[in-house]
């Protein structure tokens, strides 16, 4: 069911709960999805569909992929490796690591008379998928630029009025900052000597400067 429709009916049902007197309707009425929004802010939500928007709309490649997110396959319950490209207990690398995590472990479509795509778009440009295969350095700017296009194509497709732009922008300048400082207590070694020598070489977070990007956020 669209979020639209699937939300109007949450409204009626609570409606009618309400008319019939039926306290506890609302908890009733509210699926597990539904419920669950209220784990995720706004911010990480916006930040996890810009994301996956971008990267099927790009029809990004599995080779890009797997240099952004080499550790999904290694992924566990029990197994937890390193995110490369990723800054641990970052607020915004949460969601757009969770972007490009799910997009990797997308189903090919269903019925496609034998073809099997997964992805709407035919690729990155040249520069982009040369930009990943470089330095780690190259890479997380490449990141950054692919993350920018993403959020900034949501911002201007996304029904915000010049407030709640605002306010978004805001929040997410927040969130970067809260990131950033993430990465600077792994850079003093706070998370141990193995993440320090890790992130040593990193100016800043790839995926926060995509996100809430100023001039600061650059490469040398
Ligand atoms: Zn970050």
């Amino acid at each position: 069911m669209k979020r639209a429709a699937c939300e109007k009916l949450i409204v009626v049902v609570i409606t009618l709960g309400a008319l019939m007197g039926n306290g506890n309707i609302r908890a009733d009425a509210l699926t597990d999805d539904a419920a669950a929004k209220g784990k995720y802010s706004n911010e990480h939500r916006f930040v996890f569909y810009a994301i996956l928007e971008g990267l099927y709309e790009d029809g990004v490649p599995a080779e890009a992929i797997n240099l952004i997110v080499p550790d999904v396959d290694a992924m566990a319950d029990s197994k937890r490796p390193d995110r490369t490209n990723f800054v641990e207990s970052c607020p915004l690398c949460t969601p757009a690591f969770e972007a490009f995590r799910t997009y990797k472990l997308r189903p090919v479509f269903y019925g496609q008379g034998g073809t099997k795509f997964s992805t709407f778009g035919f690729g990155v440009s040249a520069e982009r998928m040369k930009g990943l295969r470089g330095s780690p350095s190259v890479r997380r700017e490449t990141i950054r630029s692919m993350i920018e296009d993403y959020v900034g194509r949501r911002l201007e497709t996304t029904a915000l009025d010049d407030e709640e732009r605002m306010d978004m922008e805001l929040r997410l300048e927040d969130m970067k900052k809260d990131g950033h400082s993430a990465l600077a207590r792994v850079k003093r070694g706070e998370k141990g000597e193995t993440l320090k020598k890790v992130y040593a070489g990193w100016k800043f977070c790839p995926n926060c400067a995509g996100i809430a990007p100023d001039s600061q956020d650059e490469e040398d």
